[in-house]
């Protein structure tokens, strides 16, 4: 019979010192008497090898076994064979099932293929089964546990605080409370992630492939993945749930982190993966057809120009004196006496009311859930109720963003020149404004003029 030798170097803890040398000898020693013939030897080594790593030679073993290559698996003990109760199954199944014997220099060998040894061997198996349920149980318990007190996850440090998660770093903070408004103001998650990698913010992930190990740069879904985590309010989640009050701080309010869910939740289905470059694209509407605006050159590409995004024919402008004619009209809107009426109109979201309905809304949705646990509710009546109060939280929610949004304007209109505070604002941030504000429609710019017609662009106020 074909034998598989396994060896394995280990930290000593009881004393008794078994160097790799005598195991081997002892080993095969027990081969030679047992007339076996030794295929394979393999060994593993236990002191550079850290908990938790696989150990290639006892994969080597069970591989031997499963494949046949090896009826007999020698070791010098049971103890020397698996180092944990995980692995004793593993060895246990992959014997028992392919009618293999564990010989044993230090202890009664365990023959699979009769009955009298499978009786055993399944006794063993199912302490050792029964002990990594228990474990895993207790490590679930605990981490329900640590959840619900609102202790933090462990692992990699969390963007905004130290690596304990529990002590906010404040220019971190800083960085993303800012991410938070801007992302309210309709600033792109892109451009939020160069502007942390410009003020020298790093994720806490590390490069692969080139410039590996090195710390990974923020892009989209890692800024996205910032936004949409609970902990900056001060929540802990627990697989996937809000399940407590935070121990440590919170960074945003509840209604600013619920109100960039929402409009998350709305951008994940139209993803725009180009963050506009354009002050118009996409943001103006054609004169002619009611279409979309791209951003296209006319005939001398080295102009930037906007047309239709249905037909070339509806109309192909240059977009410089567009975009200036729309930021003149849109700061003498606001430097306007009445300005700070834009705000309060079109803020005039009572903020608290409409995070205690959203919460209550919320509380609806698990009481509801209990309900349908306790038999009280039908699916049917579980799925009609579930999708009504849903609606109404995405209104609320949908609420909150706006009044979010409508931060971008303050600024605006404190500004001693308001003309200049715009032209010094960014591209995106600009867009929200507009978008905002007013209605830009483009018409043909009018044959053979090189003047700029201000009745060739509409500008259409939102009432609010
Ligand atoms: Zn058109």
């Amino acid at each position: 019979m074909k034998a598989i030798i396994y060896l394995r170097i280990s930290d000593d803890r009881t004393g008794q010192q078994l160097g790799v040398s005598r195991q081997r000898e002892d080993c095969e020693r027990k081969a030679k008497e047992r007339g076996l013939e030794v295929v394979a030897v393999e060994t593993d080594n236990d002191i550079s090898a850290y908990s938790g790593k696989r150990r290639p030679g006892f994969e080597a073993v069970l591989q031997a076994v499963t494949e046949g290559r090896a009826s007999v698996v020698i070791a010098w003990s049971l103890d020397r064979l698996q180092r944990n109760r995980r692995d004793e199954l593993r060895l246990y199944e992959a014997c028992r099932d392919a009618n293999a014997q564990l010989a044993l220099v230090n202890g009664a060998d365990l023959d699979f293929s009769t009955a009298a040894g499978r009786f055993v061997a399944d006794a063993l198996g199912s302490v050792a089964r029964m002990e990594v349920e228990m474990k895993s149980d207790r490590q679930r318990r605990a981490a329900l546990q640590a959840a619900t007190a609102g202790k933090p996850a462990g692992g990699r440090r969390p963007f905004g605080f130290d690596d304990g998660g529990m002590i906010v770093r404040p220019l971190e903070a800083a960085a993303i409370a800012e991410g938070f408004d801007s992302f309210l103001a309709g600033i792109p998650l892109g451009e939020v992630a160069r502007t942390w990698n410009r003020q020298g913010f790093v994720t806490g992930q590390k490069r692969r492939g080139a410039n590996a190990g090195q710390p990974s740069p923020w892009t989209r879904s890692s800024v996205r993945d910032v936004l949409g985590n609970p902990r900056y309010m001060g929540k802990r989640a627990h697989k996937g749930e809000i399940v407590a009050d935070a121990l440590w701080p919170a960074i945003v309010t509840e209604e600013t982190w619920h109100a960039a869910q929402a409009i998350l939740a709305h951008r994940a289905g139209n993803q725009t993966p180009n963050a506009a470059k354009y002050l118009l694209s996409g943001l103006a509407l054609c004169g002619v057809c009611g279409g979309n605006v791209h951003a296209g050159a006319n005939a001398r590409r080295e102009v930037r120009g906007y047309r239709c995004a249905n037909s070339f024919g509806h109309f192909a402008r240059m977009a410089e004196p567009v975009e200036d004619y729309v930021g003149q009209v849109i700061a003498a809107r606001l430097s306007l006496p009445d300005a700070g009426h834009l705000l309060t109109d079109s803020s005039n979201v009572n903020l608290p009311e409409l995070r205690a309905e959203a919460t209550a809304l919320r509380q609806r949705l698990n009481s509801l859930a209990t309900d349908f646990a306790e038999g009280e509710l039908t699916t049917q009546q579980l799925r009609h109720a579930t999708a009504r109060i849903q609606e109404k939280l995405a209104t609320a929610e949908q609420a909150m963003a706006d009044a979010g949004r409508v931060d971008v304007l303050g600024p605006l209109i404190a500004a001693g020149d308001v003309l200049e505070a715009w032209t010094n604002m960014t591209t995106s941030k600009q867009r929200a404004v507009i978008d905002l504000l007013a209605t830009v429609t483009l018409h043909p710019p009018g044959r053979g003029t090189r003047t700029f017609r201000p009745e060739t662009v509409g500008i259409e106020w939102k009432s609010s």
